[in-house]
């Protein structure tokens, strides 16, 4: 069944990029409705992968007169905790990055609680497999013979507190609520004066990324929650930036050195040709 969430929820902080404070207001939605962002003018912009504007260290989603910015790891959360139908208000441009995680998102979530609706859930099968391929990055996605979907991402980085790192989530398997939406997005200390002069990075800090020095390794005095965070982050944005397909999808995922760029690119392929896919 479609579900949302049981009575508001509001979740407060500061934009990773922007360094403005935002708060967000999660209210329920009906049937039907999916998960749309209602902007600081009052204007609607769908949670879908057509409405993508930049994925610049983000994703980002924009109509004619709004944007707002980092959707993914509260998209990743809706997906964990199953929600379909949800309207989410935005007083400013981005939303709050949290600890940089879908940690908050989820807890909040939860603790609205989770309504079952009475219209079945569609899901989107993957019927073909298609790629991207942009140097030596790619993603893949593929029929899954099995319920769910399967993500198997490798990272490399030539850095050696990170280096490569591969791992593989089944949803019929894997906890994503323990093991993948605590991991902390991440950046070099290095490229926060370029960040900064881009207008990106405004609000970054150690605690809402993991930091990563070219010479003292991780920043952060509580160290990782996982020793290969880096790469079950890729893992939560990628399921974040899937979710803007509108569906849950049945399909395997495999991706080398992916980020939002790609997985929005594999999504815009998947819906070019009503024969890549099936809904039921
Ligand atoms: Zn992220």
């Amino acid at each position: 069944m479609q579900r949302t969430i049981g009575r508001k929820a509001q979740v407060s902080g500061i934009g990773i990029h922007s360094g403005k404070p935002v708060t967000t207001n999660l209210l329920p939605a009906d049937i039907n409705n999916g998960i749309a962002f209602k902007a600081a003018d009052g204007s609607i912009i769908k949670a879908n992968f057509d409405n993508v504007y930049t994925t610049n260290m983000s994703t980002k989603i924009a109509n004619n007169n709004c944007s707002i910015d980092v959707v993914e790891h509260l998209m990743a959360a809706l997906w964990c905790t199953g929600i379909d139908n949800l309207i989410v208000e935005v007083d400013n441009v981005e939303l709050p990055i949290g600890d940089g995680s879908s940690t908050d998102w989820v807890r909040e979530i939860k603790s609205a609680g989770i309504l079952d609706q009475s219209e079945k859930r569609k899901i989107l099968r993957v019927e073909k497999t298609l790629e991207i391929r942009e140097e030596d990055k790619y993603i893949i996605i593929s029929p899954n013979d099995n319920p769910g979907i399967i993500i198997d991402v490798s990272i490399d980085f030539a850095h050696p507190t990170i280096g490569q790192q591969s791992i593989i989530f089944d949803s019929n398997k894997d906890c994503f609520e323990d093991e993948f939406a605590p991991a902390r997005t991440f950046g070099f200390v290095q490229d926060l004066e370029y960040l900064h002069s881009q207008g990106l990075g405004l609000g970054a800090s150690s605690d809402n990324c993991v930091g990563v020095d070219h010479e003292d390794g991780i920043i952060n005095p509580e160290g990782l929650r996982f020793k290969d965070e880096f790469v079950r982050h890729k893992v939560l944005d990628c399921i974040g930036d899937l979710f803007l397909s509108g569906y849950y999808l049945n399909c395997r995922v495999k991706g080398y050195k992916t980020g939002h760029k790609m997985n929005n690119m594999i999504i815009t392929k998947l819906f070019q040709d009503t024969s890549n896919y099936c809904l039921s």
